[in-house]
């Protein structure tokens, strides 16, 4: 093993996932989160293409088919819930709007977490407070008090990231909201919903019900257009007011799914933004995940970026001998076009469910080649190198490093 010790800030979907990758490659790794715990909620993620690809080499595919959500594909209803579009999952090879591997997003988390909580280090309710960079490493102090040094620190704390507004600057530089909100929480399944997601859209707001595997309970989605986005992300019950206030009146199943919003066990909401920065590094100080380049839940990308980048980010770096000017940036120029692809699709998501202008000249019909060619970098990305040269030190949790290693 190396004697890189790397802190990884935050414990989602990019976190779990970079530490796998890190500590395969010989990395010493504490992840810390803010939150007391693995955070429950949010609805179905998807890993399509390359992106499965990289869970099954990180040999937690078996696990993650056993939590997949078993979605048979999605209708969209009019307002009386006649359908008027069918997608099924086995379409475009399952990589298609419901994607074969699809599975919620905190249970995709808490496979993440079990698959490395025997060989990294987890340290929940704690955050960074503050951190100084120097030629060989950074000392962290931690909100707690805790004070330590690492050769290499990374942020996987999401859109709002703190670590960014640390290290890079203010949010408002890099998060370009694109005036959506979105919400998901848990409700009975009272509505009869079997294996099929159901989608309702009318002009610029929408409201869905997803299933999930004991029918017992269904997920709602609901989204509103909200050009200034203000609300302060960590108050629920103000994100629950500003959502009954823009849902109301809205037709379909909408008024029962609003009538659930005080006893949901769990709550999400934020505004549908994207991350764009010239640079994922400073120094010893890198970004993965959406706190690097958020392509919006629009983009039905966020865990693909994320694991696809979790692996390369740990492959470069090893590569480059955890060289952090080279490691950066050979996972930035790997990354670039994928990052870019994804971005591109969830605003175009964005732009499909705005309410038409009336008076707004028609938009072009976009060219099916250049089409075919967006969705085949955004679907399959980049190559995935096979870093021969580099350590591996084996899948399974906790293993000690085995001979088999390459080196
Ligand atoms: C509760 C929740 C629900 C979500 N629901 C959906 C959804 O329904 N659909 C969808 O497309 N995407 C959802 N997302 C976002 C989705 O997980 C990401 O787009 C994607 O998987 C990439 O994940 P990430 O790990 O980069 O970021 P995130 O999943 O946003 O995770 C960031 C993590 O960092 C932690 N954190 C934040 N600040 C700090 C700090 N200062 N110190 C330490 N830790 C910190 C957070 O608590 C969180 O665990 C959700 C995220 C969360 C946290």
């Amino acid at each position: 093993m190396s004697d890189i010790r790397v802190l990884v800030s935050g414990a989602s979907i990019a976190g779990p996932a970079l530490a796998h990758w890190l500590r395969r490659r010989g990395a010493e790794v504490t992840v810390v989160e803010q939150a007391p715990g693995l955070r429950p909620g949010g609805q179905a993620v998807d890993a399509r293409g390359v992106a499965k690809e990289v869970i099954r080499r990180m040999g937690i595919d078996e696990a993650v088919r056993a939590a997949c959500t078993d979605t048979a594909g999605a209708y969209t209803v009019d307002a009386d819930g006649n359908v008027l579009e069918t997608f099924r999952a086995e379409d475009d090879g399952g990589d298609g709007y419901i994607s074969e591997i699809e599975i919620l997003r905190g249970d995709f988390s808490r496979v993440l977490y079990d698959d490395t909580s025997d060989s990294v280090e987890y340290v929940f309710g704690d955050r960074i407070a503050e951190l100084t960079q120097d030629a060989d490493g950074v000392d962290v102090a931690f909100a707690s008090g805790d004070r330590r040094r690492f050769e290499l620190v990374i942020g996987a704390d999401g859109l709002h990231s703190a670590l960014r507004a640390m290290v890079f600057g203010p949010r408002e530089q890099f998060v370009r909201h694109l005036g959506l909100v979105l919400a998901f929480y848990t409700v009975p399944n009272e509505f009869g919903l079997d294996r099929w997601l159901l989608d309702y859209q009318e002009a610029g707001r929408s409201a869905g019900l997803r299933p999930v595997r004991d029918a017992t309970r269904a997920i709602a989605m609901l989204s509103f257009p909200a050009p200034d986005f203000d609300i302060d992300h960590r108050d629920i019950e103000a994100q629950k007011r500003l959502l009954r206030e823009r849902m109301a009146g809205f037709g379909w199943l909408t008024p029962r799914i609003l009538d659930h919003l005080d006893d949901t066990p769990d709550f999400y909401l934020d505004q549908v933004a994207q991350v764009v920065m010239d640079r994922w590094s400073s120094g010893r100080v890198g970004l993965l995940g959406d706190a690097a380049f958020s392509a919006s839940p629009m983009s039905g990308a966020g865990t693909g970026l994320a694991l696809v980048g979790a692996y390369m980010l740990a492959g470069e770096l090893a590569a480059a001998d955890w060289d952090p000017a080279a490691g950066f940036a050979g996972y930035q120029e790997r990354m670039r076009s994928y990052v870019e692809a994804n971005q591109e699709i969830g605003r175009m998501h964005v732009h499909m469910l705005a309410a038409p202008d009336p008076g707004a000249e028609p938009s072009p019909e976009p060219d099916p080649d250049a089409m075919t060619a967006l969705i085949e970098r955004a679907v399959n990305g980049p190559e995935l190198p096979d870093y021969e040269h580099v350590p591996d030190y084996g899948t399974t949790t906790g293993r000690p490093p085995t001979p088999a290693a390459r080196s």
